[in-house]
């Protein structure tokens, strides 16, 4: 488990200690709350779950127990806990995210309530977060964060953890299993994962002497065996690079079914753990780099400061996530989880979508403003940080590189550990860069963060064999509204000085789906399937708009041999 902060602060108290502290020491009280969570199944379907909290009131009488308000996209999370029952004490509700238990002093309280889902049936795949419990009918995959009512003011609480199947045949992962066998910080209930079926698979691995416990539930075109090899491999890349990690490891994978063409994965960090879920055609190859960015998070940001705290958190999200994705692609490349062509197809996929973005120039406080809510804006600061990364680590490449600045980081907030207020990341991150190097990156990044410059990547800016190349080509545009064509199924918005209209597209023809073309990429070719005169017809047309973008791409030579692909590996991953 990752030592949390308010544990860190007072790690020499131990239970045994505080009942041996003499009568007059500094009343240090650290209550243990108990924590049981059960499935509510009727006619063999989970409706719901039951969260049962034992604990003793404040000393004053009143304790106040917080619900989830957000977290991860998701809003207003208290709407999914029902019907509050407490025994020892009497129930009121000052506001929407607080149940208020009046009692006398220290007295024993049980707090019961429901947990329900977020969703009717299963989430749609193009949901915008799985922030939300998703509960039955078959089980329950949801995350601390929205299920725990937890004590307010009580951060120094313990807490245990007990799972009664109350007669499911569900097998639960979890990587709240150690505060089953001893009471932890009250703070790990919330980043946690909680996967429950009848049909989940674990397969276990051993990475350096610590354990990894990988669950699946779906059905996938791999096993679970298969998903803890490679994710073996992904935790040992990033664990050769830090070399201080030896803490057990659970990795869920829930599946959900997609439709046709709709490949989609997103994940979760959760210090001990990640959480993801995706639907069922996702190939095992397509999570090497997506794994290994996950797992890194738990170092960057946490172990390195920590995020920034409370709405202005993405903020500092061209440092967590985008030296996260710089390195995945190079940690994993250094380890030969991909190669350098996987390696190049990611940069140019993400080099892509950035210079087509039509969120390119947003500012950092434009991306705090707008990054729930746009989905070009909430790509921004990984496609922006990556490639800060990058010409970061050519301006450090003769002190050290930025693999030096991110381990002097990882000293520096262990040595601070406890330490209040912490300072962030992304905040110190400049700072010690110029004590290790002597270097001033303010400036880069004043103008590429703060300011939302456009970034272009120098060709050598990856050594090695690989070069950078700078195109322009036509602006990507369509002439018709596909978002709103595909809801309606008639094309709309079509555009009269457009290409789809040049082509023979016409407003209101019944639409039948889309063939092949690349989002913002105007090199490649549509087809939008169209009802004629009654019999299906493919138009086919480049959307070419007027204007023109400038795009980087990276490129691998084509005829390496075995010896220059190695030197080649070895100069661009170190
Ligand atoms: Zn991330």
């Amino acid at each position: 488990m990752v030592v949390n902060r308010v544990l860190a602060a007072s790690a020499v108290l131990t239970i045994g200690a505080l009942a041996a502290l003499p009568v007059g020491a500094a009343p240090l009280q650290r209550n243990l709350d108990v924590y049981r969570v059960s499935p509510v199944v009727e006619n063999g379907k989970v409706q719901a779950l039951t969260v049962e909290v034992r604990l003793r009131a404040d000393a004053d009488g009143e304790t106040r127990m917080q619900l989830p308000a957000e977290w991860g996209g998701g809003e207003r999370l208290w709407r999914f806990l029902k019907d509050p029952v407490v025994t020892g004490g009497q129930l009121s509700q000052p506001d929407e995210k607080t149940w208020a238990i009046t009692s006398k002093p220290r007295a024993a309280l049980t707090l019961r309530y429901r947990v329900v889902s977020a969703y009717d049936g299963p989430p749609p795949p193009d949901s915008p977060n799985f922030g939300q419990p998703i509960i039955g009918p078959e089980g329950f995959y949801v995350i601390g964060h929205t299920i725990f009512a937890t004590p307010e003011g009580r951060d120094l609480d313990l807490a245990r953890f007990e799972w009664n199947p109350a007669g499911a045949s569900l097998r639960l992962a979890t990587d709240l299993t150690p505060l089953q066998k001893s009471p932890a910080s009250i703070s790990q209930l919330g980043p946690s994962v909680l996967m429950a079926y009848p049909d989940t698979v674990e397969a276990r691995r051993d990475v350096g002497g610590a354990p990894l416990t990988v669950a699946v539930r779906g059905t996938f075109s791999f096993n679970a065996e298969a998903l803890a090899d490679m994710t073996a491999r992904s935790i040992g890349a990033a664990r050769a690079f830090w070399g201080d990690d030896r803490t057990p490891f659970l990795i869920t994978l829930a599946g959900q079914p997609g439709p046709q063409g709709w490949t989609s994965y997103r994940g979760t960090g959760l210090d001990d753990a990640f959480a993801v879920i995706s639907t069922q055609n996702t190939k095992l190859e397509d999570y090497r780099l997506f794994l290994t960015h996950e797992y890194l998070h738990s170092w960057i940001a946490e172990r390195l400061g920590g995020a920034i705290d409370g709405p202005d958190e993405p903020a500092g999200y061209w440092f967590s996530e985008g030296f996260t994705d710089y390195y995945a692609r190079r940690l994993a490349l250094r380890a030969g989880l991909v190669d350098l062509e996987t390696f190049a197809a990611a940069w140019n996929e993400a080099l892509d979508a950035y210079a087509t973005s039509p969120a390119i120039g947003a500012n950092n406080a434009q991306i705090v403003a707008g990054f729930w809510s746009d989905r070009a804006v909430q790509k921004l600061p990984y496609q922006r940080g990556a490639q800060l990364a990058v010409l970061l680590e050519n301006r450090l490449k003769t002190k050290g590189g930025l693999d030096r600045v991110m381990l002097a980081l990882r000293d520096q907030a262990a040595q601070r550990r406890g330490a209040s207020p912490r300072t962030p990341a992304a905040q110190a991150f400049a700072a010690v860069a110029r004590s290790m190097t002597g270097v001033d990156l303010a400036p880069e990044i004043d103008r590429y963060v703060s300011r939302g410059e456009r970034i272009l990547l120098p060709a050598d800016a990856f050594g090695g064999c690989l070069t950078v190349e700078t195109l322009t080509r036509p602006a990507y545009w369509l002439g018709l509204d596909l978002a709103e064509t595909g809801k309606t199924r008639a094309l709309a918005g079509v555009d009269p000085t457009g290409p789809a209209y040049a082509a023979g597209l016409r407003e209101g023809m019944k639409y039948l789906g889309r063939q092949g073309g690349k989002p913002g990429d105007s090199t490649v070719e549509i087809g939008l399937a169209v009802e004629e005169n009654g019999k299906p017809r493919v138009i086919r047309f480049l959307p070419k708009g007027p204007g023109e973008v400038t795009v980087q791409r990276l490129k691998v030579p084509t005829a390496l041999t075995p010896d220059t692909r190695a030197a080649c590996v070895k100069a661009v991953a170190g």
